[in-house]
């Protein structure tokens, strides 16, 4: 697998139009969502910091998977959400670049194979991930959890939460640790099977 950083879009004008699959991955601000970009990834350029709620850009990222059954597609990576920190216009413009991400005009040549909402898997209930997951239920797009810092649960807890989260939100649930490097290949397969669907 290759990847390489493509851009950073600030506006729709930003997105690349080049039809190639998209997999974008929306959550929470510090839900672990920059540690997970670079482990799949193999880079260390998504920002991971411990100020969260800083990042109002959508990033691009090419991944290209090699024989015998090449793909490439985008990995995005879109600002999180649920941290007013910068004050309400941050607020407002991370909500627009969302909106705009999600409804890509027919004419656009950008194509959305799946999304991932990431969830901290200690606060499987937070009220902002709740309306995220049902605004972004309404695209109708392939949409997979992944809950992120799994190791933060004691053993026991770890299937109890996956099994609840699966009942309640009625879709997949693919349990991760970066810390502990466990659950990137099903998040992987899940990847390429929707890219491969498009
Ligand atoms: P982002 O704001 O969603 O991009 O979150 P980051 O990737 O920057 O992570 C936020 C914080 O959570 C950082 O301090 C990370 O080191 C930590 N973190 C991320 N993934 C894990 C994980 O799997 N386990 C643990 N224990 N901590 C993690």
């Amino acid at each position: 697998m290759q990847a390489q950083f493509i851009l950073s879009a600030a506006s729709a004008a930003d997105f690349p139009r080049t039809g190639l699959p998209e997999v974008a991955m929306v959550g929470r601000s510090n839900v672990g969502k920059s540690s997970l970009i670079n482990a799949l990834t193999k880079l260390k350029i998504a920002r991971t910091s411990a100020a969260p709620g800083k990042t109002r850009l959508a990033n691009f990222y090419k991944l290209q998977y090699p024989v015998p059954n090449p793909q490439s597609l985008y990995l995005v990576d879109l600002p999180g959400y649920g941290y007013a920190r910068g004050g309400q216009d941050s607020v407002e413009e991370f909500e627009v670049l969302t909106r705009q991400y999600f409804d890509p005009a027919p004419d656009s040549g950008r194509r959305i194979a799946g999304v991932f909402h990431l969830i901290d898997a200690r606060h499987p209930d937070l009220p902002q991930d709740a309306a995220a997951f049902e605004w972004l239920m309404r695209t109708q797009l392939p949409l997979a959890i992944v809950a992120t810092k799994m190791d933060k649960l004691k053993q026991s807890e770890q299937a109890t939460t996956v099994r609840t989260l699966e009942r309640r939100l009625g879709v997949r649930v693919l349990p991760e640790s970066v810390m502990k490097g466990t659950g990137f290949d099903e998040i992987v397969k899940q990847i390429r099977q929707w890219s491969g669907r498009l």
